[in-house]
Formats: C-alpha cells, sequence, structure tokens
C-alpha cells in the first residue's frame, strides 16, 4: 500500500456554506484500469474527481484537498439534504463491475475511512454507496462490494432485526408508501424516485444473495427487504437525530 498525491484533479471547487465533511461516498470507477482514471480525473473536460482513488493494488492516489468539493456524487440526496458533494469525502476504488474486490483495496479502504474518521466528524451509518445517494442512476459500489465484513469495522452498519422488525414483513413488502416512508428514516431520498429503485439500491448492500437467486427479482421487495429496512431505519434515525430536532414537545 502505498499513497500518492502528485496526481491532483483540477476538477473541484468550494463546499457550500456551511457544510461540513459528515459523508464518505464510495464508488467503483467502472474503467479498465487505475491509469485509466487517473488520466480521466486530472482533464478538465471530462468534469469528475474524486479526493481518493484506490488501485486494484491497493495503492491510494489523493486526487482532491479534503476542504474542498469533489466532483463524484451528482445529483443526490442523504438524509433529507441534497449536494452530497458538499457534505461528503468521495472514494473511488478501481474495480470494473462484476470483479471482485482485492484483499489490498479493501485492506487500503478500510485504513483509509478510519484515518479520515479520525480528521472528521463520519458516522458509521453516514459512510454509504453512490446507488444509496443516486439509487435512480448509479450502481456503485455494486452487489459484490462487502458491506456485511466491513461493517465489522464500523464502516457501515449491518442490520440485524428483531422479532418486531420481522413482523407482517411480507405484507408490508407489498405496500409502497410504507416502504417509502422507512427508505425516508433510512436516510433515502426518496421524492421523484420509483420505489423499484429505492428496493433495488436497498438490495444491492444490505441483500446480495437476490442477485445472485434465480426465482427473485431484484427490486421486489421481499420480507427480508422490509425486516433489514426497518433495522436500518431505525439506527439510522437515532444516530442521525439532532439534539435540537423538534421531535418531542416542549414541556412548559
Ligand atoms: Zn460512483
Amino acid at each position: 500500500m502505498k499513497f500518492y498525491d502528485n496526481h491532483k484533479s483540477p476538477n473541484f471547487d468550494d463546499r457550500a456554506k456551511g457544510e461540513k465533511v459528515e459523508i464518505i461516498v464510495v464508488h467503483y470507477t467502472a474503467m479498465t484500469s487505475t491509469e485509466a482514471v487517473l488520466e480521466k480525473f486530472a482533464d478538465k473536460a471530462s468534469k469528475v474527481s474524486s479526493h481518493y482513488l484506490i488501485g486494484e493494488n491497493g495503492d491510494i492516489y489523493q486526487m482532491v484537498d479534503e476542504e474542498k468539493r469533489a466532483w463524484h456524487a451528482g445529483i443526490s440526496s442523504w438524509n433529507g439534504k441534497d449536494d452530497v458533494n458538499s457534505r461528503s469525502i468521495g472514494i473511488e476504488i478501481s474495480n470494473r463491475n462484476g470483479e471482485p474486490y482485492t484483499k489490498e483495496q479493501l485492506f487500503a479502504l478500510t485504513i483509509l475511512i478510519k484515518d479520515i474518521q479520525s480528521r472528521h466528524d463520519v458516522l458509521p451509518e453516514n459512510i454509504v454507496g453512490h446507488s444509496d445517494v443516486a439509487p435512480n442512476r448509479k450502481q456503485d459500489p455494486g452487489e459484490h462490494f462487502p458491506w456485511q465484513k466491513l461493517s465489522r469495522h464500523d464502516i457501515g452498519r449491518w442490520p440485524k432485526p428483531t422479532i418486531a422488525d420481522k413482523f407482517n414483513a411480507a405484507a408490508v413488502a407489498k405496500k409502497p408508501q410504507e416502504l417509502r416512508a422507512l427508505f425516508r428514516q433510512a436516510g433515502y431520498g426518496v421524492d421523484g424516485m420509483k420505489t423499484k429503485d429505492l428496493v433495488t439500491a436497498f438490495q444491492r448492500r444490505y441483500e446480495q444473495e437476490i442477485f445472485k437467486s434465480t426465482t427473485a427479482v431484484p427490486g421486489d421487495a421481499t420480507a427480508t427487504t422490509v425486516a433489514r429496512l426497518r433495522a436500518v431505519a431505525r439506527m439510522n434515525s437515532f444516530a442521525n437525530k439532532k439534539p435540537s430536532s423538534p421531535s418531542a414537545p416542549a414541556k412548559k
């Protein structure tokens, strides 16, 4: 694992006023090689970048300073606010969709995320995939990304549904309005988003077995989807609730 900061990208600007880093967005590059990505992000005309890029061998390239707004998430939303770029650090992992991530990459990613968290207040709940913040447009880091394994290092949280989460889950799976309310609590931007796209993004992360199944169809919520979504919604709304939120009426 080597670290390079001599491949800077010109594609960045200032974070929106008052915004600070509270989210980490994980991507795959879907390009043929790390060199091709370095070249693309160095090209002003591409208008894309990320703060960090992790090569196949685990080498880390810092391409944009953390204080600046890199252009990685595009039109996106998380926890009720858009402009995810202004609130996040973007990490691209060199990977063609469908290939497994290398051990070296996942090791480097873990070290890098811990390092970022030592400087910024990023909750495990706010370490997300590009597909979580743009479910209608994006699929990365894909259904091969080992979210469950990484959750052992507090990189994201893995849902552990309770008996209450499982209760009536198969029926709720068929109720789009209830699903959408849960997605909102879980952090997803729901407005203008198809329920099917939300379910697919969630399954890409939390129910990856669906993509290997010969009978289940990604985008169709299952009882498992609902149980895990309820658990994620509970964890997320608890962690992200601000002390000043007007949830409890003030005593007089
Ligand atoms: Zn992406």
